[in-house]
Formats: structure tokens, sequence, C-alpha cells
């Protein structure tokens, strides 16, 4: 069962539940974490299967990175994070996620397809207390294996044209894949103790994977 940790304690639920108008079955709603490094190529899968199974795609990087364009005061609180390689701390991280699914009740409705969420094993852990109350656990975490060599690379070549600052720095994007194996990579075990974590290829062409993926989900569906 969940540890409640003080973090978890701290967190206003019923703040987030009283807005909550999500009802889903089980069996119908997928929730699908999608894993990996940096530059794995999440974001990149991500547009594709939330077009083939409806899902609403969740990127709090994505969010991070609208709320900085607007200036507005969350982007304001996590924009020295983000310009470090750092992780948002996890309350702030999570209260950002769960606004997104309480705004969105109608487009979560067949599942949700997570981006970049969790990062830490608190933020699993939350999440799962979370999901627990309102009866949608995670489906599966689909992790994409791609080499170091190969993320650098991928990240600085896309620093070219994304415009993120992030992405330009090669001291920066040392620092995310370091971030990753310390706070991110653990996630692997708790996941793998839930038996929901499946390990792919992350390396191919974007159609090969995108049909790694899919084959997994389309697993899940027809159980
Ligand atoms: P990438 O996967 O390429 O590192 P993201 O767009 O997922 O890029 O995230 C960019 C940045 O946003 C991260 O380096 C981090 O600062 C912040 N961020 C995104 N998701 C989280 C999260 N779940 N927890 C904490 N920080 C996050």
């Amino acid at each position: 069962m969940f540890a409640e940790t003080n973090f978890s304690k701290n967190l206003n639920f019923r703040k987030v539940e009283k807005k909550s108008k999500i009802k889903i079955q089980n069996s119908v709603m997928l929730n699908i974490i999608l894993f990996g490094p940096p530059g794995s190529g999440k974001g990149t899968q991500a547009i594709k299967l939330k077009e083939k199974y409806s899902l609403f795609h969740i990127s709090t990087g994505d969010i991070f990175r609208r709320e900085i364009k607007g200036n507005t005061p969350l982007g304001q609180e996590v924009t020295k994070y983000l310009n470090a390689g750092k992780l948002v701390p996890d309350e702030v991280t999570f209260k950002v996620l769960a606004a997104e699914i309480v705004n969105n009740p109608e487009q979560c409705e067949a599942g949700i397809l997570f981006d970049g969420y969790p990062r830490t094993i608190p933020q699993a852990e939350i999440m799962d207390q979370y999901f627990e109350k309102n009866k949608t656990p995670v489906s599966v975490v689909l992790s994409l294996n791609v080499n170091d060599e190969e993320v650098l690379k991928r990240i600085l070549l896309r620093g070219k044209t994304s415009g993120r600052s992030d992405d330009n720095d090669e001291n920066i994007v040392r620092e995310r894949l370091k971030v990753y194996k310390n706070q991110t990579l653990p996630l692997s075990e708790y996941y793998s103790n839930q038996k929901k974590f499946i390990e792919l290829n992350g390396e191919g062409s974007v159609e090969e994977i995108f049909a790694s993926l899919g084959k997994e989900v389309d697993a899940l569906v027809s159980r």
C-alpha cells in the first residue's frame, strides 16, 4: 500500500477532488506513462499515441515552458529550475499535473498519456494515491531505452531548432542526464515491483518505435 509521505500529507487533495468530475471505469481508462531519459523520443511518440488511442497528452515540460513563455507567476517560479537542468519541486509539479487533469475532465475520459511525469519516487507515490482515490490506476509504464551518447547527440541537434535554451548547452544537458539517473531511474524498480514496467528499444525509426509501443498498448486493451 501507499506509504504516506510528508509531501502527500501536505497536499490539499480535497481542493483538487472537489473540482474533479472524472468518473471513469478502471477497465476503460488507459493511463500510460512514457518513460525514458531526456531526448529518448517521448514527446514525438506521445503525439502519435494520443491520436491513435484518443488519450489526453500531459507533458509537464510543455506546461512549464508555456508558463515561462507567458511570464506567469508559475513560469517565474520554475524558470530557474529548467535553465539549470534541475527538477521543479515535487509539490509544484504535482499541483500543475492535478490542475491539468481536473480542468480537462472530458478529454481525460479515454485515458491519459503522461510524458515527463513522474520523475521522482514521491511524484509517483502521490500520483498513485490520487489515482487510487479516483479508481483510475496507472495501466502501464512504457520505457524507451536509448544510450547516453545517442541522447546527448539528439538533444544537441534538437537545440539547434527547438529554441529550448536547456537543449543548447552541453553542461545543462549533462546535468539533466545526471538528474535522470539519480532521481528518475529509480522509478523503474518502483514500477517493476508493480509489474507495470515494460522496456522497449528507443533506437530505430520513429515508425518502428511507434509500432512497438502500439503493440504493448493493444495488448493492454485486449486483455
Ligand atoms: P526532457 O524530457 O527533454 O528533459 P521535458 O520537456 O520533459 O524535457 O522537461 C523539461 C524540464 O522541465 C526538466 O528538465 C525539468 O526542469 C522540468 N520538468 C518537467 N517535468 C518535470 C517533473 N515531472 N518534475 C520536475 N520537473 C519537471
